[in-house]
């Protein structure tokens, strides 16, 4: 009675020592999950933009810090820090970090800026945005992403304000804006974008060939209308649709 009493209290201890492994794994595999994620990000930062041409000590800080893979469908997320766009559902595509990266050094986003996106998608490049310091506000033409990418942010806690409409036609009652980024291919500079631009701003679009390649582009808004533009990467980005497309 004694020996059965005796086993019955280690095979506890047991239970209770194999609960106790069981727990600490599980704790250290999702330690290692999160490690992961920060190492990855450091990761891409280091080969993708330090060891090419992204200098701006404020972009590569907030591409450091912006969790990406938060930004992804499940199914895609642990390629969300490799060197490629990756689908975002709607026949939509999130860009190569590199470019989000090049796109806002070449931005020259300062705090306080008011800045506009023009395609939404997941609301990666408005995190971003939102991250360097500018009150940022982005337009998607697709509503479902829209509405996704407005309550990923939203729970995120980055502050972007998001409307579903034709970004061709900018964002009246928040103009004039110190920035605009196009971030869908158009094949010519939407007029009232770059009404909506004050003097001495700046818009960067992928301008060119809406189905094959397009070249990044630059519009300095000098003052009395002039404009001096600049020519960078070739890029592929999914067409801008809407007014564009007439
Ligand atoms: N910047 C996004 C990726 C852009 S993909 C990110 O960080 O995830 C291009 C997006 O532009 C798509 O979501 C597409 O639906 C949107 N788009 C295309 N034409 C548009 C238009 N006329 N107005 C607003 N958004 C548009």
């Amino acid at each position: 009675m004694s020996r059965l009493k005796d086993r019955t209290c280690n095979l506890s201890i047991l239970h209770v020592f194999k609960i106790v492994l069981i727990a600490v794994t599980i704790g250290s595999v999702n330690c290692a999950w999160a490690e992961d994620w920060a190492k990855l990000r450091e990761n891409m930062v280091k080969k993708q933009m330090k060891a090419r041409d992204i200098t701006d000590a404020e972009v590569l800080r907030v591409m450091g810090e912006v969790p990406r893979h938060l930004f992804v469908p499940k199914h895609a997320q642990r390629y969300s820090y490799s060197d490629r766009p990756l689908p975002i559902g709607e026949g939509q595509t999130i860009s190569q970090p590199y470019i989000v990266a090049l796109m806002s050094q070449l931005l020259d986003v300062k705090r306080g800026m008011k800045v506009l996106e023009i395609g939404t998608g997941s609301g990666y490049q408005a995190a971003v945005l939102s991250a360097l310091g500018a009150q940022t506000y982005s337009v998607e033409i697709i509503p479902k992403l829209s509405v996704q990418a407005e309550g990923r942010l939203k729970k995120l806690g980055y502050a972007a304000e998001v409307k579903n409409a034709d970004g061709y036609y900018g964002w009246k009652e928040y103009a004039p804006f110190d920035r605009i980024i196009i971030t869908a291919a158009a094949n010519h500079i939407p007029r009232p974008l770059l009404d909506q631009i004050k003097p001495g701003g700046k818009l960067i679009l992928p301008l060119g060939n809406t189905q094959y390649y397009q070249t990044l582009t630059s519009v300095h808004i000098k003052e009395y209308g002039k404009t001096d533009v600049s020519y960078y990467s070739y890029v592929s980005f999914v067409p801008m649709t809407g007014e564009m497309q007439k």
